[in-house]
């Protein structure tokens, strides 16, 4: 972040706008709509910063600009001098208006076109009736803290009057009527019994991440969170929302399973609205079942919120069809995953030709993955991959045989999240893009 956004209390405050045209005039709007007193100058007097809150520059000769910046900058007067970033120790930013709301982008000077642009989809995505909204909701904050002194409680009663039957009434124009709704959401409620959110983070990158999920983050009193999830991913989460570690590493678990769902019980039943984000998909090797079934025991609401899981992300960055015409007819998700140092993995099914095997867990096992499928008949020249960290920016991809995998992959790992896909989809056409081995 190249500059602190800011608000201006500027209500009946001077601002000197320097210079003459329609540049200078398109500044001067916005100030005197916050409440500025515009002092409105041809050229430069230092008296005329006398008293300023905020000075701006635009369409005045150049000596009269530099002469404005120094004088303010020295006396510690914000100062924005039109296209002149040099001369800037303020930026202004491109500016949507919902009044009470008020919305400002910047690129931090980079490109104010982009600026420009972002506020046309911003503004699209925001009507009008926004601004109405934020006002009704500020005409009732003395009473909402005073009936919901708890801070989740009062969110889920605001969320709902903005999700719910006050918005709606007050986009159609029926403000009355949403005002009494509001009311009587605010007398006739009680606190809201807490909510737990299974969700799948997808493989890391936010854009992979359902709408659904994005808008729980947004949402959530609470986060529990695995070392899967990347801080790409939590960026979306609400500012102020709480945040729990439950790690998971490999052979380094943080949070025993049995206190991950104890945890998640406790925070339902204390009201919250929690987000267990997981990983992937929370139901493909993570535990999510587990979670569901003691939140079910203990009577606690929840919902599943599928997630795009390492299978599919891996296979899209690698360009590796999971099935394919003539080639494969089934995909197989699998754990490589030890328990007592064994496999458990019905060999004899997988080694069937004409299939695809999704490994997960599964590049430090990999050679007992490969024996126990040689044992059963598979051909170790097929073709496999290994994608570390699929579906984000740090993807890497090695190909060969089954074979050259088992061999390579101890110098090749960085030790990121590793999914191994075997098959001669991997060969296809489609695949090549995944680099040679
Ligand atoms: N629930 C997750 C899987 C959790 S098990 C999902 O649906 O994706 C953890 C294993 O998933 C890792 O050991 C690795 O094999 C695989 N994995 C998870 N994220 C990955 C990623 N971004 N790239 C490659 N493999 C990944």
């Amino acid at each position: 972040m190249r500059h602190f956004p800011v608000f201006l209390a500027l209500a009946g405050r001077p601002v000197l706008v320097l210079g003459t045209g329609p540049v200078a005039e398109r500044k001067a709007d916005p100030l005197r709509q916050a409440g500025a007193e515009i002092r409105a100058r041809p050229t430069f007097h230092p008296a005329d910063l006398d008293g300023c809150a905020l000075a701006i520059g635009a369409d005045a000769p150049e000596a009269d600009l530099r002469a404005l910046s120094a004088a303010a900058q020295s006396r510690g007067i914000p100062v924005n001098i039109v296209d002149r970033p040099h001369l800037c120790s303020v930026i202004t930013p491109a500016i949507i208006d919902r009044d009470p709301i008020t919305i400002a982008i910047s690129t931090g000077g980079a490109s104010p076109v982009l600026a420009r642009m972002l506020r046309a989809k911003i503004e699209a995505l925001i009507p009008p009736a926004f601004g109405r909204l934020a006002t009704l909701l500020g005409s009732a904050s003395t009473e909402l803290r005073t009936r919901f002194p708890d801070l989740a409680a009062r969110r889920r009663i605001i969320e709902r009057a903005l999700t719910g039957l006050v918005a709606d009434l007050v986009f159609a124009g029926r403000e009355s009527e949403a005002a009494a709704a509001l009311s009587a959401e605010i007398s006739h409620n009680p606190p809201a019994p807490g909510m737990v959110h299974l969700v799948g983070a997808g493989p890391g990158a936010a854009d992979l991440l359902t709408l659904r999920a994005h808008r729980l983050l947004g949402e959530a009193d609470v986060i529990v969170h695995d070392r899967l999830v990347s801080n790409e991913v939590l960026a979306m989460a609400r500012r102020d929302a709480e945040r729990i570690f439950a790690g998971k590493a490999r052979d380094n678990h943080c949070m025993k399973q049995e206190e991950i769902n104890a945890l998640l019980i406790r925070l339902g039943r204390q009201g919250k609205r929690v987000v267990r984000l997981k990983g992937g998909d929370p139901l493909v090797f993570g535990r999510g079942g587990e979670e569901a079934q003691a939140l079910a025991a203990a009577g606690i609401p929840f919902e599943i919120v599928p997630g795009i899981t390492a299978a599919l992300a891996c296979a899209a960055d690698a360009k590796i069809p999971l099935t394919h015409r003539a080639l494969s007819r089934s995909v197989t998700l699998a754990t490589g995953h030890t328990e007592n140092g064994a496999i458990r993995l019905d060999f004899e099914a997988l080694a069937r030709p004409g299939a695809t095997l999704a490994i997960y867990m599964g590049i430090h096992t990999l050679p007992a993955l490969a024996a126990g499928l040689a044992d059963h008949g598979f051909n170790p020249a097929t073709p496999a991959a290994l994608i570390e960290r699929g579906g984000t920016p740090h993807s890497r991809q090695l190909s060969g045989t089954l074979n050259d995998l088992v061999r390579q992959a101890p110098a090749w790992t960085t030790g990121g999240p590793t999914l191994v896909i075997i098959g001669d989809v991997v060969d296809q056409p489609v695949g090549q893009a995944c680099a040679a081995a």
